[in-house]
């Protein structure tokens, strides 16, 4: 599955809002946002394995693991798909 890059999942403001931080702020959010995502991943996988769907997002083609009317990967997909459909 393709690795999302900071710029797919954060808005310009929030990245802008990011740098404005002091560095030892920034680098406690990241490692507790890193931590925060290896929990998730970890269970995200357990779930997966139980009762959770798995087919691949129309948009980027990462898995999406969730319940079957789970259409896209992440809300900036979901976003993506509506505008394609709004033709711009
Ligand atoms: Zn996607």
């Amino acid at each position: 599955m393709p690795a999302a890059s900071g710029a797919d999942v954060l808005t310009a403001d929030e990245i802008d809002l990011l740098k404005a931080l002091p560095e030892e702020s920034m680098i406690d959010l990241l490692e507790r946002v890193a931590t925060a995502a290896t929990e998730l991943e970890s269970l995200r996988r357990q779930l997966a394995t139980r009762w959770m769907v798995v087919h691949p997002c129309p948009v980027c083609g990462a898995e999406v693991i969730g319940r079957a009317d789970k259409i896209y990967c992440r809300p900036r997909c979901r976003q993506l798909a509506y505008m394609e459909r709004r033709g711009n």
